[in-house]
C-alpha cells in the first residue's frame, strides 16, 4: 500500500495527535541570546577536568543505568544520601518521567503561567488534566491562596523559581504552605537557580519533606546545555517510582562523565556565575534606558522585556542585527515580550546597541 494509504492521522494516539515537531526555528547568529544557555567562557581548570574525562571515556561499553558516581558528587552536593538523587538526559527527561509516573487521567497537575512550556507539553502527551492558576499580569507574582485552593484537588504542582520567562522567585514559606495544606507532590524546578542570591534553593527542605521534590539542571550555571544532564533531588521512594519508569541508557556515558567532572569541579564556576548576575543587572540597566521599554527584575540568566511591536522588533534584531532573543509576543499573558538571555559583556552590548537602534526607529 502506498504511504497516501497509511491514515496516520487516526492511527496516532489521540491524545498526541495535535503535536508537531519541536523547532525552533533556530537561525545561525553573531549573538544568540534566546535559549538561556551559559555563553561565558568556562575557567581553564573546568574545561581542562571536562576534556580530560570525555578523553578517558571508553565508548564500548553501556552507562551505569543509575549513574551512580555522578549521582555520589551531586548527593555530596546537597548533603543527601545517593538514594535521593535521580539523574535524567536534561531536565527535561526527569520532568516527563515525573508526569509520567504521578500524572496521567484523572491525577490534575496545577502550574502558574506563564512558566516553561513543557509542563504544559508533557502534561498533555501524558494525558494529564492541566490546571492553571495564571500569574498577576503586572508583576507575574503567584496567587498563593489561589494556588493553595487549586492544590488541594491535585496530584503534583509544578513551581518555578527563578520563574522562566518572567524571572520571579518563589517565597519559601508557599513551598511549605503548599506541602502543609494539600496532599499534592511540589516540584520546585530551580533550573536557573545558581543565578539567584544565596539561601533561594529549597533543597535542603527536601529531607524533611517527602513531597518536595526539586528540579536542578547542568544546562545553564554549569554551561553543559549540549550535555543533555538534569536532576531531580527527591525523597528515595520518589526517586525509586522514577528510576522505575526511566529509559534506562538515556544518560550516556559522556554526559556522565562530563557532568562528574563539572560537579567535582563546580567551585571554579563562582566567577563565572557572579559575572552573569552583574551582567543581568548592567543589561537590565541598559534596557530599561531604552523609550518605552520595560524590564521585569530577574533572578534568573535572562530578563523579560515588554517592548512596542516586540515581533517586528524580534524580526529585525534577526534579520538586520543578527541578534536572536526569544519572541514570547503571542504567549497569553505576555504580549509584547522578548525574553533575552544574560550574554557576556560584548555580546550585551551588541543586543542594547541594536536595541536602541530599534526603538529609536520604530519610534
Ligand atoms: N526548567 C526550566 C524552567 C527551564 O527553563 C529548562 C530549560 N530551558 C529546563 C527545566 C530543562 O532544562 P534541561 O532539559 O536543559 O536540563
Amino acid at each position: 500500500m502506498g504511504e497516501k494509504n497509511l491514515g496516520l492521522a487516526s492511527r496516532v494516539r489521540p491524545a498526541l495527535r495535535s503535536f508537531v515537531p519541536y523547532d525552533p526555528a533556530f537561525s545561525p547568529c553573531r549573538v544568540n541570546l534566546s535559549a538561556n544557555e551559559n555563553t561565558h567562557e568556562m575557567p581553564a581548570e573546568y574545561v581542562g577536568a571536562v576534556r580530560a574525562a570525555l578523553a578517558a571515556t571508553p565508548l564500548n561499553r553501556y552507562p551505569d543505568p543509575m549513574a551512580n558516581a555522578l549521582r555520589d558528587a551531586l548527593a555530596e552536593r546537597h548533603g543527601v544520601g545517593r538514594g535521593s538523587v535521580v539523574v535524567g538526559n536534561g531536565g527535561d527527561e526527569v520532568l516527563f518521567n515525573l508526569l509520567l509516573a504521578f500524572g496521567g487521567p484523572g491525577r490534575p497537575l496545577v502550574t502558574c503561567p506563564p512558566d516553561f512550556s513543557e509542563y504544559a507539553l508533557f502534561a498533555q502527551m501524558t494525558e494529564t488534566p492541566h490546571v492553571t492558576v495564571p500569574r498577576d499580569a503586572e508583576d507575574f507574582s503567584v496567587d498563593v491562596d489561589a494556588l493553595v485552593a487549586a492544590a488541594r484537588g491535585a496530584a503534583l504542582v509544578i513551581v518555578t523559581s527563578p520563574n522562566n520567562p518572567t524571572g520571579n522567585l518563589l517565597d519559601r514559606a508557599l513551598v511549605e504552605r503548599l506541602l502543609d495544606e494539600t496532599d499534592a507532590l511540589v516540584l520546585v524546578d530551580e533550573a536557573y537557580v545558581e543565578f539567584a542570591p544565596p539561601g533561594s534553593s529549597v533543597v535542603d527542605l527536601v529531607a524533611a519533606r517527602p513531597r518536595l521534590v526539586v528540579l536542578r539542571t547542568l544546562s545553564k550555571a554549569f554551561g553543559m546545555a549540549g550535555v543533555r544532564a538534569g536532576y531531580l533531588v527527591a525523597d528515595p521512594a520518589v526517586v525509586d517510582v522514577l528510576a522505575s519508569v526511566r529509559q534506562i541508557y538515556s544518560v550516556d556515558v559522556l554526559a556522565q562523565a562530563a557532568a562528574l567532572a563539572a560537579v567535582t569541579h563546580r567551585d571554579a564556576l563562582a566567577p563565572v556565575v557572579a559575572d552573569v548576575t552583574s551582567e543581568r543587572e548592567r543589561l537590565s540597566a541598559g534596557l530599561a534606558a531604552l523609550p518605552g521599554v520595560r524590564v521585569w527584575p530577574s533572578a534568573g540568566n535572562f530578563v523579560l522585556v515588554r517592548v512596542p511591536g516586540a515581533h517586528r522588533v524580534w524580526e529585525r534584531l534577526r534579520d538586520e542585527h543578527s541578534v536572536l532573543v526569544r519572541d514570547f509576543s503571542s504567549t497569553p499573558g505576555l504580549g509584547d515580550c522578548l525574553r533575552i538571555s544574560v550574554g557576556t559583556r560584548g555580546e550585551n552590548d551588541v543586543l542594547l546597541d541594536a536595541l536602541a537602534t530599534l526603538t529609536r526607529e520604530e519610534a
